[in-house]
């Protein structure tokens, strides 16, 4: 599993193309809102910086529809500011990725330099894997680093195609991967014991291949989010108004039996009668779901109880808040299972948009031992998934 990193490779002088996941949250008005992916890429970017290179990103952001007058709004000049301003040394940004302006733009950088590219997904080519604009786009730089964790579970062409232009002793993965890469490897080969598992989220339907691949490795299993009502349903109980998804039953039944007691269902709710943030609330224990209300966050024992089996875990992997933890009344659940993995002496580890999102927000992810940069790349790692974008990167 040993890929060829930066540190591999002949940077001095030489033009790195290197593959970023700058896909940062933005705000109505544009701003980044969240920079912690374009902070997770700086060690890598500073040491080819420090080695003499100079750079040509490339990141996607969002999913632009290809009209230029909606795209305006997934353009990278506000995350190249961010860039420059995290970098403290200039940043050029052009208007396209392998256009003249581009083209002109890569052969005036001097070592030292920062060039960062348009938008990859403005171009068709780039979903489509095109090797036309895989040579373009490679033709730009002398060496080629994958740090883009977040995308590592697409095929789209700065991912592969464009890598595959490169000789092998010029392609390597950069530091965000190779940490990622490690720690997922660690937790799912040499887990320090005992594993406890935690998972939530919107759909049982996202997670159930990772839940599969989970359950042989793990001590138990928590669950909690709306995936809890899918599994309440399948075993015959009442689940209200709650989210149900009614074509995954006959899975989450064959989930329980698979996972025997190691699948633990919460013993309470925190139930509303919609999901209005104003709306009427109560706790209801066992599982059952009264008629008219629906689940929205883990009541206070199971957040108790799950607390203590995250605090004497010695790994603990989550995926997927407790509830609506957007809304201040349905996130006590998130927060409480946050607060006891960032207690817990354990080692922890927090993958997922919205999960990362969540313990961000509330602070803790500072105590965590690892919080992920990728959501569909972390739940495919915990599948044990393998990516093409890592198979062109030669072992060492
Ligand atoms: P991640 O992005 O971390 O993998 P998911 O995308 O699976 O997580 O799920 C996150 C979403 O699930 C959140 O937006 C949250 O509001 C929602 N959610 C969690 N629990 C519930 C619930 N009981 N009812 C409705 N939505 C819920
Ligand atoms: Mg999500």
């Amino acid at each position: 599993m040993s890929k060829q990193t930066i540190r591999d490779l002949d940077l001095s002088g030489k033009k790195v193309l290197v593959r970023v996941d700058f896909n940062v949250p933005l705000t109505k008005e544009g701003a980044v809102s969240d920079d912690r992916r374009i902070k997770a890429a700086l060690p890598t970017l500073n040491f080819a910086l420090e080695h003499g290179a100079s750079l040509v990103l490339v990141s996607h952001l969002g999913r632009p529809s290809g009209k230029p007058e909606e795209d305006a709004a997934f353009r990278l000049d506000r995350v190249a500011e961010r860039l420059q301003e995290l970098l403290g040394r200039p940043v050029t940004k052009v208007n396209d990725t392998v256009g003249p302006e581009a083209q002109a733009a890569a052969a005036a950088l001097a070592p030292g330099g920062v060039l960062v590219l348009e938008n990859v997904r403005f171009n068709p080519g780039e979903k489509k894997g095109d090797p036309t604009f895989a040579a373009a786009l490679a033709g730009l730089a002398d060496a080629y680093v994958n740090d883009a964790f977040g995308t590592c579970h697409r095929d789209e062409a700065s991912m592969v195609a464009v890598p595959e232009c490169f000789p092998a002793d010029r392609r390597a993965i950069g530091f965000l991967v190779e940490k990622e890469l490690q720690i997922l490897d660690t937790l799912l080969k040499h887990p320090k014991p005992p594993m406890v598992a935690l998972m939530g989220g919107a759909k049982v339907s996202d997670k159930i291949l990772v839940i599969e691949n989970l359950l042989p490795k793990v001590e138990r299993l928590l669950i909690g989010g709306a995936m809890t009502y899918t599994f309440l349903k399948a075993q015959g109980h009442p689940t209200g108004k709650s989210r149900v998804e009614a074509d995954k039953l006959d899975e989450a039944r064959h989930l329980l039996e698979l996972a025997g007691d190691k699948l633990v269902l919460p013993q309470d709710h925190l139930v509303a009668t919609s999901l209005d943030p104003n709306a009427e609330t109560k706790v209801v224990a066992g599982t059952e779901i009264p008629d008219g209300w629906l689940g929205l966050d883990i009541g206070p024992a199971t957040a108790a109880a799950y607390g203590e089996l995250i605090k004497n875990a010695g790994t603990v992997i989550w995926n997927g808040p407790m509830g609506k933890f957007e809304d201040e009344p349905y996130r006590k659940g998130t927060v409480k299972v946050a607060e006891a993995m960032a207690d817990s002496a354990g080692v922890t580890v927090v993958g997922g948009g919205e999960t990362a999102e969540a313990v961000e927000e509330f602070g803790y992810a500072e105590k965590m031992s690892h919080v992920s940069t990728g959501g569909g790349a972390f739940l495919e790692c915990l599948e044990g998934k393998s990516f093409n974008s890592l198979k062109v990167i030669p072992d060492r």
